[in-house]
């Protein structure tokens, strides 16, 4: 059986975005705490991550610091990508490490999105975001998760992963 992400029925895929090419989008109304997605595939250090990049994209989610989840071929790839997009207004968060649930609740046919501080910590990474909200911080970096005001905003909507990191660079 091909590994493939889950994706809550009340949701599509692949959609067309305002935010980025493709998104992810309820088709029903979805209740805060619901779960919206499951990022599922290879659990994968970094060395095997790299070698295979041209495959996986940026689709990997980081479970731990060298450990990933991620598609490792041409057929998984489109079956792993829910298409979630990052805004600064975001109206899901992440469960444990690989699920996505609805921070607030959602009326059909609204983007559904999260804040890419909730998941990533790549120190290099950099992206201008076009999210079009007043909370937009239009530059969002790997560093992100460090930001005291994000870390009161999305409490308990970390990933397990950054979690892990805030507790141990808040410990004296
Ligand atoms: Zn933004």
């Amino acid at each position: 059986m091909l590994i493939s992400s889950w994706t809550s029925p009340k949701t599509t895929k692949n959609m067309p975005s305002k935010i980025h090419e493709k998104g992810f989008f309820a088709t029903a109304p979805i209740s805060r705490g619901e779960v919206v997605a499951v990022k599922l595939g290879h659990a994968i250090d970094r060395a095997t991550l790299d070698a295979n990049r041209h495959i996986i994209k940026d689709s990997e989610m980081q479970i731990a610091d060298n450990l990933f989840i991620a598609p490792l071929t041409d057929e998984e790839f489109p079956a792993s990508m829910v298409f979630l997009n990052h805004s600064c207004e975001p109206n899901c968060g992440v469960a444990g490490n690989l699920m996505f649930v609805a921070m607030k609740d959602v009326k059909a046919g609204e983007e559904l999105t999260f804040d890419y501080a909730m998941h990533y910590a790549e120190p290099d990474y950099a992206m201008d975001c076009n999210c079009q909200t007043t909370s937009c911080r239009h530059r969002i970096t790997g560093n992100d998760w460090q930001l005291p005001e994000l870390q009161r905003k999305y409490a308990g909507y970390f990933s397990w992963y950054i979690d892990q990191k805030i507790k141990n660079s808040n410990t004296p």
